[in-house]
Order: structure tokens, then sequence, then C-alpha cells
């Protein structure tokens, strides 16, 4: 049987990372397993592609939850990539650390080293280009692309300021909160990933062999020691191997937790529900589960937006020449381009909504996948927010002992009295940015909801109605000190099991205030260093 030092499992944001870093010692011999195929295709390297990879099976998990009573019983659609890259290869770009306080908390529940004054370096190790606070000399380039947002975010600064939330030039920088220009993983206009700049630089290692197309369907066991995974590849065979330090999962906030379950470290009565051997009661495998919900607010616009660039077949062909002579332009750009961590109130101790304006609109295509290329036929732009940290918490869990059947994801989205206040302050707050002078003299009228939802009622149950998730789940499997309310300890090793790590978004113990790309990626830093600290 073929044997390794460690096997990783997903070459998603966080498994390139761990790849990368373990190899850098040549003594390490490194498998890597990935369900997905190759990130060299036109709609990955394009950032808008991200309309168009939202939908495609070839790199998508394509979930889709429960029937969510917050939401009105409907089932969300949940995007994941499957693909070398994973999530981060089809995702919006945006580039967010979270807030200190984000990971100050992650330690105050007991997880030593994970404060915000001991993991903000690692930042350096990550970020290739020069933050307001400091130059990093990282793998990824963050780029500002505030010179070339659309004229109409200026407007929207203008409107917060007036609100009295105040411009800051750089989310990651010293002053994380207030309004200003999202930054993105792109370098020369083409996506920026994990994939290009960790994996595929050391797969010139010989001690590092990547497997493409194979789904790991089991880990092995000795005992309470992983000693290795059982896969199939493209062909369907049936494959074993073993590794002698440890298996390393990183699948992600989704597909960790199903893993485990299938292989028998979970809660125990849905284990003998499906006939799966116990190894391991672990009742807070597939627990925890949280995520961003959004919703979006539509007005038509009395001035030109990116609707006017993109509608028409000649507006699409113009930015398409730009793109391709310039590498800039719309094509070049992230949907979400303003942006903002503000407190809806005095009282809040930290930012508690996370803002975006978008200088175009899809309500034709609504339900319909993201149609980035292919807007409204006339102006307009959409407003949104999500609250960013939700207490509500969902869970997942297998439905069969057969690993092609995907998991029940229940979100539970809504059901705890601070998550309906933040929505109300939300929904609030979009509402006063209309109203302020710099947007409400280009308004032509709210198209989404509807100028005539005025009462509270009316509002929460629009959201019921229209929110959507951000595609932030995680805490799947929560670090904590507690077996019985987590899964792994701080070092990323999972309770009661020798041999296993989870490097991945699923650890998170509560989700960040932002987006969670960089917060996994560093999650991912962190996990290897301790990995080749501690000799598993
Ligand atoms: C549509 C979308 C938009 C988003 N927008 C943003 C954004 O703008 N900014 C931001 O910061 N975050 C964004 N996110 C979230 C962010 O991308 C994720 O939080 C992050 O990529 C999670 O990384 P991960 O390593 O935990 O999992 P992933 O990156 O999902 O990686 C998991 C990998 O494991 C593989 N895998 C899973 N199971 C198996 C198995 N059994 N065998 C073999 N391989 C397996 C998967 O195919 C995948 O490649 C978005 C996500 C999505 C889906």
């Amino acid at each position: 049987m073929e044997t390794f030092d460690y096997i990783v499992v997903g070459a998603g944001s966080a498994g390139c990372v761990v790849a990368n870093r373990l190899t850098e010692n040549t003594q390490h011999r490194v498998l890597v397993l990935e369900a997905g195929g190759t990130d060299r295709t036109f709609w990955i390297r394009v950032p808008i592609g991200y309309g168009r990879t939202f939908t495609d099976p070839k790199v998508n998990w394509m979930y889709e939850a429960q029937p969510d009573a917050g939401l009105n019983n409907r089932s969300a659609f949940w995007p994941r990539g499957k693909v070398m890259g994973g999530s981060g290869s089809i995702n919006a770009l945006v580039y967010m650390r979270g807030l200190p306080n984000d990971y100050d908390d992650w330690a105050a529940e007991g997880n030593a080293g994970w404060d915000w004054n001991s993991i903000k370096p690692i930042f350096s190790r990550i970020e290739d280009s020069g933050t307001v606070d400091g130059h990093s000399t990282g793998k990824l380039h963050v780029t500002d692309v505030s010179e070339m947002a659309h004229p109409l975010c200026k407007r929207y600064l203008q409107a917060c300021d007036l609100l009295g939330y105040k411009f800051t030039k750089d989310f990651n920088g010293a002053h994380p909160e207030g309004v200003g220009i999202y930054r993105i993983l792109t370098r020369h206009g083409f996506r920026e990933s994990t994939s290009i700049r960790y994996l595929r630089p050391a797969l010139s290692r010989p001690n590092l062999t990547l497997r493409t197309k194979v789904r790991v369907t089991r880990l092995t066991f000795e005992g309470q020691r992983v000693v290795g995974v059982i896969y199939r590849d493209a062909a369907g065979a049936q494959i074993e191997v073993r590794a002698t330090r440890s298996v390393v999962l990183s699948g992600g906030a989704i597909n960790s937790p199903q893993l485990l379950q299938l292989s028998g470290i979970g809660p125990k009565e849905l284990l003998e529900k499906h006939q799966i051997p116990v190894v391991l009661n672990a009742p807070a495998v597939g627990r925890n589960l949280q995520d961003h919900l959004s919703i979006s607010y539509f007005y038509r616009s009395k001035v030109p937006t990116l609707n006017n660039e993109l509608a028409s077949w000649l507006g699409k062909l113009k930015a398409g020449i730009r793109y391709v002579l310039t590498r800039t332009g719309p094509l070049s750009m992230s949907v979400n381009q303003g942006g903002g961590f503000i407190r809806s109130d005095a009282n809040q101790p930290t930012p508690n909504l996370q803002l975006y304006f978008n200088p175009a609109s899809y309500t034709t295509s609504l339900g319909l996948g993201r149609k980035l290329m292919n807007p409204d036929p006339f102006a307009a732009f959409l407003l949104s927010f999500n609250a960013c940290r939700p207490t509500s918490r969902g869970h997942l869990e297998i439905q069969s002992a057969d690993p092609w059947v995907a998991p029940a994801i229940y979100p539970n989205s809504l059901s705890t009295d601070k998550d309906i206040a933040d929505v109300m302050a939300g929904i609030k707050l979009l509402r006063q940015l209309a109203n302020a002078q710099p947007l409400a003299e280009i308004i032509n009228g709210e198209i989404l909801p509807g100028s005539e939802k005025q009462s509270d009622e009316e509002l929460l149950e629009d959201f019921r109605a229209r929110a959507s998730t951000v595609y932030h789940p995680t805490c799947t499997c929560k670090m904590g000190p507690d077996p019985l309310t987590s899964v792994v300890d701080q070092r990323l090793r999972v309770h009661g099991i020798e041999g296993l790590r989870i490097i991945d978004a699923s650890v998170f113990p509560t989700v960040t205030s932002g987006n969670t790309n960089a917060p996994t990626i560093l999650v991912a830093e962190k996990g290897a260093q301790m990995l080749l600290e501690d000799v598993a």
C-alpha cells in the first residue's frame, strides 16, 4: 500500500496552504487528494467568471440546504468549490481579515494562541501587498481597486458620510471600521487563489503528490488512531493509502464533518441510525454551523450604472476588449465594490453590520443564479448588508452511509432575538442610505422591496422571503477545549482521535465579522505551522 507522511483531503483555500508549508521540508512526503479538477479555466481566472462558476456543477458541489423556518421554509442554494483552489476559486474575491475582536473571542473560548495579537503577524506571510499599517511579504496579491471603482461608489460613500459613517482606506489595515472600497484577491486582473500561489509552485517539489478528481470516502483506523484514507478515483477504483504522521481534513465546512460522520466520528445516534460503526461518539461533529445572511435593496437610477456598460452586446464587447487589452474594467472586478464595517448604533461594542454597494442590478434574473454579465437593461444599483456576528447556529448531518449522498444542511437562520434585531437595524440603515441626499437625488424609485413596504413586520417578512446566504458556512467542526461541544482542540487535533487534524473553515469557533476566505487561509497557515511543530 502506498504510504505518505501526511495526507491532505481537499485542495481548497486551506488545503493548498497546508500542502505548500508541509512540503517546504523535503523530508515530508505529502499526498493531496482533491475531488475536483483543474482551475486552469477561463471562467475561474477572469474575476467576472464568478457569475458562471456559481452554478457550474463541473467546479461546484451545488448543495441545497433544507427548508429553513426562519426564511419562510425556503431551501437555499449553497455553492461550494469542487476544483483546485476550492471555494477560493469560485468566490467573489473580497479580501477581509475580519475584526480583531473576532480572533480575541476565539481565544476567549479557551483557544490559546488565537487572539489577534498572536495571529496578526501571520497575515504578512499571506499578503504580498502593503497595507496602511505595514508592508507585507506574503504570497497572495491583495489589490486596491479604489481607482477603478464605479463613479457611483463615491455617492455611496458620501451618503454614508452624511449618516456619520467615516471613510476607511483599508478594511484590513489599522482602522477596519468605517466605509470604503473592498480590496480583492487579484493579480494583473486575474483571480488570485491559494491554488495558484501555494499549491502550484509546490508541485515541482518531488515530495508532493497531487491527485485530482478523486473523492475520499472514508478514513481508516487502527483503534483510535487514523492511519489513512480510502478514495475513489475517476475510473471508479477504490484505493487505500496510508499516512504515518497525520491525515489532515481540509474538505471545507460541509464536507469535513460529512467525512468524519461517514467514518464513524460523530453523534452516536446519527451513526447508529445509518449503521455506521462508531469509532468515537463526538456529538459536536456537524453542529454549531454559522453563516452570514444578506439581503439586497434594488434602486432604479437616474444616472448610468454598470448596467449601462454591460447590458447590451456592444457594452459587453467593449468591456471584453478593455479587459483583454488592459486587464482592467468591470470584468477584472468583484461584483462588490463599496463596503462597510459599521455599528448600527453607539451601543454596539463592535461593528455589527457589513455593507455592500454594487453599482449594478440583476432583478430580471433573480433566482436564475448570478447573471453578472446580464444585468438589468436599465440603470440601477443595489445596497446590501449582512449581520457581522449572527448568533444562530444550525447543523448538518449525513442522510445516508453512502458518501455520494449530500448531507442535510439545516441553517436555522434568524433563530435568536439578536439576529432579528441586527436584521431590523440593517434594513433601516439601507433605507436611510437611500434617503441620504447623494443617493436620494439619483434614485428613481425602489424596485425591491418597494416603497409600499414600510412597517417592521412587512420589512422583516420581505427579509424572510428574499434573504440569502453569502456563502460563508463555518464552525461545523468547531475548535474548543470541551469534546462535548467542540471537535478539535486549539492545535486543531480531533479530540479523542490520534493522527487526525482538521484545517479549514469548519474549525472557526464563531464566524468572523467579514468574508471568510482570508480567515480560512490564516487558519491554514497557523494550522500548518502547528503540524510542523508537533510531530503528530
Ligand atoms: C460563491 C461563493 C462566494 C464567496 N465569496 C467570498 C468572498 O468574496 N470573500 C471571501 O472572503 N469569502 C468568500 N466566500 C467564502 C470562502 O471562499 C470560503 O470561506 C473558503 O474558500 C473556505 O475554504 P475551505 O478551505 O474551508 O474550503 P474550500 O475552499 O471549499 O475547499 C474544500 C476542498 O475540499 C475538496 N473536497 C471536499 N470533500 C472532499 C473529498 N471527500 N475528497 C476530496 N476532496 C474533497 C473540495 O472539492 C474543495 O476543493 C465565498 C464562497 C462561495 C462559495
